[in-house]
């Protein structure tokens, strides 16, 4: 499946605000969106004006970068958010929250979604006791996550479990984080979710 492979760092910098990509670095003076605040390439600092479908593009972007989500698999989110009751905008962010990979992150068992993601993929952790490698598996209210217990003896998940009690996660999710667990005590509400989005342009992109 085709990968975004380029520096993560160009999409902050496209879409002018940090997304968090990179984990730990994104919390340094290193991060380019603080030193570099316009957007990449030959003609970056020059560009302004933007049309009323730019502006919905890029929120349809930005969404897709934050969650690691590709183009088509974002558009089936979209469907299955239009065919569910109540506001297609935020049923899609609500979607997007219930990922695998995004809940392991927002538990603080990964430093990014892309580290999340890749732990997922190897095989890391388990759903109510079954191991899932799905980072797009759409967790439920009174599911449990939790490190596998072969796994918590690799160095990086034990550094991740030591760090893990730093992060706060939103009020739907519930950590022990020591433990390496965490369950989604129901499921999220549009205020719970901290992503600096607009998602009726989303909607408005795709009705046209
Ligand atoms: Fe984005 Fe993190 Fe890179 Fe900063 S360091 S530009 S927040 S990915």
């Amino acid at each position: 499946m085709a990968r975004y492979t380029e520096s993560v760092c160009r999409l902050c910098r496209r879409e002018g605000l940090k997304l968090y990509l990179k984990g730990d670095r994104c919390y340094t003076q290193k991060c380019a969106v603080d030193r570099r605040a316009y957007v990449p390439g030959q003609h970056g600092q020059g560009r302004k004006k933007t049309s009323e479908y730019g502006v919905q593009l890029r929120e349809k972007q930005k969404v897709r970068r934050i969650y690691g989500v590709l183009e088509g698999q974002f558009r089936r989110y979209f469907e299955k958010a239009e065919r569910q009751q109540g506001v297609t905008g935020e049923n899609l962010l609500l979607l997007l929250e219930r990922r695998l990979d995004n809940v392991v992150f927002r538990l603080g068992l990964g430093a990014s979604r892309n580290e999340a993601r890749q732990l997922v993929r190897h095989g890391h952790f388990t759903v109510n006791g079954r191991k899932v490698n799905i980072p797009s598996f759409l967790l439920r209210a009174g599911d449990v996550v939790a490190v596998r217990e072969k796994s918590k003896g690799s160095p990086r998940i034990k550094e991740l479990l030591e760090r893990a009690s730093d992060r706060i996660p939103p009020a739907w999710l519930e950590a022990e984080a020591e433990q390496g667990r965490g369950r989604v005590i129901a499921l999220p509400t549009r205020d719970q979710i901290d992503a600096p989005v607009r998602e009726h342009l989303i909607v408005e992109l795709y009705s046209r």
